[in-house]
């Protein structure tokens, strides 16, 4: 019996320019760490299969399955606002593409699975820590409904990396709608070659916004598309505290996935410029830059796209600004109206956008946790003695007082009891987000004693985190002080 994987490979279709043919450099001693198995189920693979000898030599990257047609995309990228003409999939190697049981076309990638020609100073692998993290922050995105790559499987490749200190060596396989990034699009515009990215709005078109194939102006409405989902996206990412951490060009996804977790990080006290990544000096990419780095960074695709707008490039750039101007209201709608639903309103009224703003100012100003406030303010939607459990959270809880009457008085106007508000808040105000404090704990015991136990519990705490989970509520407490993490890394 052989693994099968039912390829059907598109991006390998393009002209050669699009990437380079390499296949995965084989590894010393796979061992699997975790399948998901559900997710291969949704692939139309055969999980029993996967986890076979065989099956774990493919996820490492040892072995190559049938009908795979290895590639490392091409592209370039802003980092840090700094154009990088040529960077590609370094340390990743697309296998193929499958059409999953939706009918959705989804890419597998192996992260870490040996040098390519993109690999420019680096070794093309990836450590068993940031393969972890990138793993159940990436399975706790898609569990909360945030657009995002998905985890398929963690193999430890039984060698050693070399980072700051020898480390183990890992690889993940990931899922994608597809890998294609704003700076892929930059790669082919930094050639001036307009047919590569004609080719590629092309191919982008067709398998993201086939909608857009039969618009007036189909490389128009290519953009709109991009920025409605990054739009949402960004402002789904503020709502539960998430931090992407390197949100470069080439970190943007054209489906409107959340993609390549690095140094992201979730907060826990409000606090919008929190910046949590080692590398983001200057705070570049900082909580409540998000949505206007989005922007920048769909600027850029506009930037690319300039040349299928128009040939008259004055024409073209006031086009791509009009699409580009209905980013602001577009991202504050969706932000609002989360906001709105945190704080338990079913229907719209003035003056709620300043009430949901109000809190968010004491949180920063009281040093309350974003998502057990959030929480807990649900709970309190359904009992006022439990505004106690709130007010707590601040450190001078009689601010929460002032909002917290305003707040009863607005939501008394509305017919839903107050069970129907708690539970239609707590759908939208998780309980289990992936805390820093937690994932470090679990590297650490992964890497220092070969025990995999705690990443297991986490993911599954995880995977329901609007939950009421009374056996793990520990996993929804904040760190204490000496556990905060302060700083995380991106570890390549
Ligand atoms: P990232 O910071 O993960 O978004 O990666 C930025 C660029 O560096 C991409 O082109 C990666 O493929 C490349 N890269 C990151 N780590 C490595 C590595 N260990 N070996 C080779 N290339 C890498
Ligand atoms: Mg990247």
């Amino acid at each position: 019996m052989t693994v099968h994987f039912p390829f059907q490979n598109t991006y390998a279709a393009l002209p050669e320019g699009f990437f380079a043919r390499v296949t995965p450099t084989p590894v010393a001693a796979p061992r699997l760490i975790k399948l998901n198995r559900p997710l291969a189920v949704r692939l139309g693979l055969d999980p029993d299969m996967l986890e076979s000898p065989e099956g774990v030599e493919i996820l490492a990257g040892k072995r190559v399955p049938n009908g795979a047609d290895p590639i490392a995309m091409a592209y370039a990228g802003h980092q840090f606002g700094y154009f990088v003409p040529q960077l590609g999939d370094g340390r990743a190697i697309l296998l193929g593409e499958v059409v999953d049981i939706d009918g959705v076309r989804r890419d597998i990638q192996l992260k870490g699975s040996g040098p390519t020609p993109y690999s420019r100073r680096g070794d093309g692998r990836a450590a068993l820590g940031p393969v972890l993290r990138e793993y159940i922050v990436s399975e706790a995105m898609a569990a909360l409904g945030i657009p995002t790559t998905r985890s398929l499987a963690a193999t430890i490749t039984g060698e050693s990396v070399m980072r700051e200190t020898v480390l183990p060596g890992a690889v993940l396989a990931r899922v994608a709608s597809s890998h294609i990034r704003v700076g892929t699009f930059q790669y082919f515009a930094a050639r001036g070659d307009t047919e590569g990215i004609k080719r590629l709005a092309d191919h982008a078109i067709a398998r993201h916004y086939p909608n857009a194939a039969g618009a007036d102006r189909p490389y128009h409405a290519l953009l709109e598309g991009v920025i409605a989902r990054q739009a949402d996206l960004v402002a789904r990412w503020l709502l539960v505290g998430f931090i992407h951490g390197v949100m470069n060009t080439d970190n943007t996804s054209i489906s409107g996935e959340t993609i390549d977790y690095g140094p992201c990080a979730f907060l826990d006290h409000y606090d919008p410029a929190a910046v949590f990544s080692s590398i983001d000096e200057h705070g570049r990419y900082a909580y409540a830059n998000q949505p206007r780095i989005a922007l920048w960074n769909l600027t850029r695709l506009a930037e690319c796209l300039l040349s299928l707008f128009s040939d008259d490039k004055d024409k073209a750039i006031e086009q791509a600004q009009s699409i580009l101007g209905e980013f602001p209201g577009r991202f504050t709608l969706a932000y609002q109206a989360g906001l709105r639903q945190k704080i338990g309103m079913f229907t719209r009224r003035d003056g709620d956008e300043a009430l949901a703003q109000d809190l968010l100012d004491t949180m920063a100003k009281g040093q309350a946790d974003f998502t057990v406030t959030f929480r807990r303010l649900s709970d309190a939607a359904e009992d006022a003695n439990r505004d106690s459990d709130v007010r707590q959270l601040f450190a001078d809880p009689s601010a929460y007082d002032d909002w917290v009457a305003r707040w009863r008085q607005r939501i008394g106007g509305e017919p839903q009891t107050p069970a129907q508000r708690a539970s239609a808040m707590r759908a939208v105000n998780p309980a289990f987000i992936p805390r820093n404090h937690r994932i470090e704990a679990v590297i650490a015991a992964a890497i220092g004693r070969d025990d995999f136990a705690p990443f297991e519990k986490l993911l599954a705490v995880l995977s329901k985190p609007y939950d009421v989970q009374p056996a793990f509520a520990d996993y929804a407490t904040p760190p204490e002080p000496d556990q905060r993490v302060l700083r995380t890394f991106c570890g390549t």
